[in-house]
């Protein structure tokens, strides 16, 4: 609890202890162009090691913690990846090329057949971005992996949460919800069947990050954020970063097959508050609209758009249904809802 009895949340204690005194320390370093408050942090333009082009270094901090983040008989290979791949998909969110990481774990006792499966997940997505690991830390302790990514980005060009403009169409990649249908069934909140489970539960143990789609979307988005947190929640970081609002329209947001099935109640939880998908949400103006239907091609999965950047109003995000009619602010208010690790 607070001084004032009320909870701090996460993003208050982050701004109130460390955002408000580390924007103090920043303006005296023109090396950080962008500092806490977005996907990833940026230091200026050096030149390339392999090109005359500036280029601004991204890096990011990721932790898993066992029993947050992860069962404590979570697959340690799927565990390696997924690691790896939360911290790659914030480089994603930047535009940035993956350049190395390092990895800093403390586990309570050495098991040498869970540290062989976890490296190989960590490596085989290490390789399949060529992504070196360049050092890191490794104590004993409660089990707890934290990685920090670096990545580059031509000089000025980034992604980031506070560059969406007003008109902007607003898209989401491939789909969302099905880590918080499979998280579900595991809290016994919903019932899946067992084929069910397996066809949804891979989005959950092992997310892509589009770190290609990322690249893709310099000079045609606007700004960009990874789902880590539930799609309403993290697109209201760019609304708010941009001093814009949005309109949404919740059931254009695409879902798979499996989520399909369910009752559009669920469908909508899902897919507007559920996090732990890693696609990306990203806002451009309207003429990019068949570049990126091009990139969706290219890429082999769909980019749908599912709103549109407004002026800022007293309402952050209006959700409008398949009929075309804002939802009441009552049934608005449980999507809007986001995963806070304190509240
Ligand atoms: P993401 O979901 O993209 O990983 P977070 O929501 O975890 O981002 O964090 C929001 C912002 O706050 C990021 O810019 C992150 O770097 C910063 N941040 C989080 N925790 C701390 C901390 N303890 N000290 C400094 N900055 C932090
Ligand atoms: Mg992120």
């Amino acid at each position: 609890m607070t001084d004032s009895t009320k909870p701090l949340g996460e993003f208050d204690l982050i701004e109130r202890f460390f955002k408000n005194r580390a924007n103090q320390q920043s303006k005296n370093y023109p090396q950080i162009l962008l500092g806490i408050g977005d996907d990833c942090a940026l230091i200026g333009a050096e030149k390339s090691f392999n090109s005359n082009s500036l280029k601004d270094l991204a890096i990011s901090t990721d932790m898993l913690v066992e029993g947050r983040h992860f069962l404590p008989d979570a697959n340690p290979y799927l565990l390696g990846h997924k690691c790896l791949a939360v911290n790659l998909s914030d480089l994603a969110a930047m535009g940035a090329s993956p350049l190395g990481f390092t990895l800093a774990i403390s586990m309570p006792e050495v098991k040498a057949s869970w540290l062989e499966a976890f490296s190989n997940g960590l490596f085989d997505l290490a390789n399949q971005h060529q992504c070196p690991l360049i050092g890191g830390d490794t104590t004993a302790g409660p089990l707890t992996i934290s990685i920090t990514v670096f990545g580059s980005v031509s000089g000025g060009e980034a992604l980031a949460r506070h560059k969406a403009q007003v008109g902007d169409d607003i898209w989401v990649s491939h789909q969302v919800g099905d880590a918080r249908l499979a998280l579900g069934a595991l809290r016994h909140e919903w019932p899946l069947s067992a084929e069910e489970f397996n066809a949804v539960s891979g989005r959950m143990h092992a997310p892509t990050p589009r770190v290609d789609l990322g690249q893709k979307l310099l000079g045609i988005a606007n700004a960009a954020i990874d789902i880590s947190d539930g799609l309403l929640g993290d697109l209201s970081h760019i609304l708010r970063q941009s001093k814009v609002s949005a309109e949404v329209f919740i059931d254009e947001v695409p879902g798979s097959d499996v989520l399909k099935s369910k009752s559009l109640e669920l469908q909508r939880l899902c897919k507007l508050s559920g996090g732990d998908d890693y696609e990306l949400c990203f806002t451009a103006p309207p003429e990019k609209t068949a570049a990126i239907n091009g990139l969706s091609k290219e890429l082999g999965f769909a980019l749908t758009k599912i709103g549109k950047v407004t002026s800022s109003s007293t309402q952050l995000i209006t959700l409008i249904d398949g009929d075309g009619h804002p939802l009441p602010p009552n049934l608005s208010a449980q999507y809007l809802q986001s995963f806070d690790h304190f509240q």
